[in-house]
């Protein structure tokens, strides 16, 4: 049996039930800390009840940032943090990552100097309007944090005058505008995917397990239940890491202790088609203040454009979704900015959400909750013999910083010592990817040899895979291969690898995260039908395992998402008419192109 399988890696740990470090959770932060301990020879098992990143770790606005907000909250310590890892990850992830020019309208010069001051102070909990003075304050800092590092470019003040040049739909009463560079993430739930692959080809000892729930503990086994067969499995652990994200303090209760570690808060974002809007981002994201002084973003993302996000307490994680009232929420906050742009309920293609792991706390408003990492310790004791570590908190930005302290404290925890640094590791198909506009020109002939495509489809694959791209064409070489009949931008045997290679388990994991043909908005039934069938095929599925998988894949979408089958079916229709040749490559990757 094949060790690397799912059935290889489950039938090993039978044999072999004792783990130094179990990590359960597979979102960004339990991954990121999955590849450190990877990395350092640690016998590690991750576990994830659904699919990786399919939580708070796919609802993220796609910001790989510093945080400028957060130093209103005295953050200044992340803010430092967050600029490093969002360089490092400008490096690491050169397939995905990529600098954000990001602009902020300005409708005063003077205002919030009062009120951001006493916030500083802890005085004022209450979001305020920002003025140009305070803003210029912030981007100062910014710069300076990452002064010595030529990254990116500096922070620029444009007139009145310069700002309605490029930006003319804003709101009539902005005085000036200034635009910064932060960084944005194209593949969230890709990059993560390639963590984990990462983690298992570095060491034989790793291994990562989706559809598999932590289900209880007596205080020195877990009971770990494959949740596709409903086999449960027994493993020993020495250490035990809580990487649940918004789940951590029910997680706890598994081990009979009460936490309160986490406060959560719900966030939501829209996919937008609207020619205007997509045009009123000048190529960049918008940074802004709603009616309320709350901040907002928007940004052109695949083609449309991605805005957001609401910040709501909630009481539990489970089923959140974008309501209609912070839909309503999101539209009235653009209006507020673009006065003159209308937008539709039938251009908004797509919604998301997530819960943030945020810390509890007693602040009166959810946008002073810190967004700080910590890592909370409950050792081990007369009725548990393993201590658990809980990962509270931490972004996108941050997971590997995270990782790594988190990866020290439990390496000293085991009596070992570090021996890799992951700083400057290239993950996934960010290894060896091309610097220059000559190395990308060669690398896209390479691919498109080898794959036997044309430039644009290599262009595609570049964006999509990295260097990872040339992996599918190795893989291709004595395979039939052809465009998808219900989506030309994807092919038969790219679909086939990404199935066979990338642990996916259910539809769901296809068509939401290892391809972007949901957030993309292209999604249709007849999409859907095809992959399903080559789920089937592949997974050896029966009709009645194929109409359950269609049916939950479609439930999901309506029930998470906001897209209904009469959506799915008139979309069909509009594509089946003009089959597309559109590629989707994602936008604002000029810019990072030396
Ligand atoms: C609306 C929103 C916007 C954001 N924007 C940004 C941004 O622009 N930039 C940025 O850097 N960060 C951003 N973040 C923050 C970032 O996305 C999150 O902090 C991060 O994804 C949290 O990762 P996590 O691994 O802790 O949690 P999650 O991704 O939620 O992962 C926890 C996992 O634990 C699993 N789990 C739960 N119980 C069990 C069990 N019993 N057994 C096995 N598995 C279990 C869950 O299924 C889940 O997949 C945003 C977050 C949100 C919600």
């Amino acid at each position: 049996m094949n060790v690397r399988t799912r059935q290889g890696k489950i039938e090993r740990l039978k044999k072999h039930s004792k783990k130094s470090v179990v990590i359960i959770g597979g979102g960004i932060n339990g991954i990121g800390l999955f590849r450190e301990l990877s990395l350092q020879g640690v016998d590690v098992l991750l576990v994830e009840q659904s699919d990786y990143c399919s939580a708070a770790s796919s609802a993220p606005s796609r910001m790989i940032h510093g945080g400028l907000r957060y130093m209103e909250n005295g953050e200044f310590a992340l803010v430092k943090e967050s600029l490093h890892e969002r360089n490092l990850l400008l490096n690491n992830a050169r397939h995905y990552v990529f600098p954000l020019p990001t602009t902020i309208p300005i409708f005063s010069w003077v205002d919030g100097v009062l009120a951001t001051t006493l916030k500083f102070f802890g005085l004022n909990e209450k979001p305020s309007k920002r003025g140009a003075l305070i803003i210029k304050l912030g981007l100062s800092f910014y710069d300076f944090f990452t002064r010595g590092r030529t990254t990116m470019p500096k922070h620029r003040f444009h007139s009145k005058k310069e700002t309605f040049k490029k930006w003319s739909f804003f709101n009539k009463n902005a005085v000036c505008s200034a635009t910064y560079y932060d960084a944005w993430i194209s593949f969230p739930e890709r990059l993560g995917m390639e963590l984990v692959t990462d983690a298992e080809e570095a060491s034989d000892s790793a291994i990562a397990l989706n559809y598999a729930r932590l289900l209880r503990s007596d205080g020195q086994k877990l009971v770990i239940k494959d949740t596709l067969t409903e086999e449960e499995i027994c493993i020993e652990p020495d250490l035990v890491v809580n990487a649940t994200g918004a789940w951590i303090d029910n997680t706890n209760r598994n081990f009979d202790k009460s936490t309160d570690f986490i406060g959560g808060t719900k966030g939501s974002h829209l996919i937008v088609r609207n020619d205007d809007l997509y045009r009123a981002t000048g190529d960049g994201m918008v940074y802004f203040e709603n009616a309320e002084g709350r901040v907002c973003i928007l940004f052109p993302y695949m083609g449309n454009v991605l805005v957001g996000s609401t910040d709501l307490p909630v009481s539990s994680p489970d089923g959140v979704h974008c309501t209609p009232e912070e839909e309503h929420y999101i539209l009235e906050s653009l209006k507020y900015i673009f006065p003159a742009i209308e937008i539709t309920p039938e251009q908004v293609l797509y919604r998301f959400s997530g819960v943030r792991p945020l810390p509890s706390s007693n602040t009166s408003t959810t946008g002073q909750i810190s967004r700080n990492h910590s890592c909370q310790v409950l050792p081990a004791d007369h009725d548990r013999t393993f201590p658990i570590f809980s990962l509270v908190g931490g972004k996108w930005t941050t997971f590997r910083a995270f990782g790594e302290q988190v990866a020290d404290r439990t390496l000293s925890e085991l009596g070992l010592s570090r021996t890799t640094s992951t700083e400057n590791i290239a993950i996934g198909g960010g290894k060896g990817f091309p610097e220059t506009v000559f190395e990308r020109k060669q690398w896209l002939k390479k691919i498109s040899e080898q794959c036997r495509c044309s430039e644009q489809r290599a262009e595609a694959l570049l964006a999509r895979y990295g260097t990872h791209a040339l992996h599918l064409a190795d893989y291709l070489a004595d395979k039939s291969n052809q465009p998808l009949d219900s989506h030309q931008d994807y092919s038969t045997g790219e679909i086939r690898f990404l199935i066979e290679k990338e642990q996916v388990e259910c539809l769901t994991d296809l068509i939401l995260r290892r391809t972007s043909l949901a957030i993309s908005g292209d999604l249709n039934l007849d999409i859907i039908r095809e992959l399903n069938g080559q789920m089937a095929d592949i997974k050896q599925w029966n009709h009645e395992q194929q109409e359950v998988e269609f049916g939950n894949a479609l439930s999901y979408l309506e029930q998470y998402h906001g897209v209904d089958y009469k959506t799915l079916s008139e979309r069909s229709l509009k594509f089946s008419s003009c089959v597309t040749d559109k590629v989707s490559t994602p936008d604002l990757v000029e810019t990072f192109v030396h």
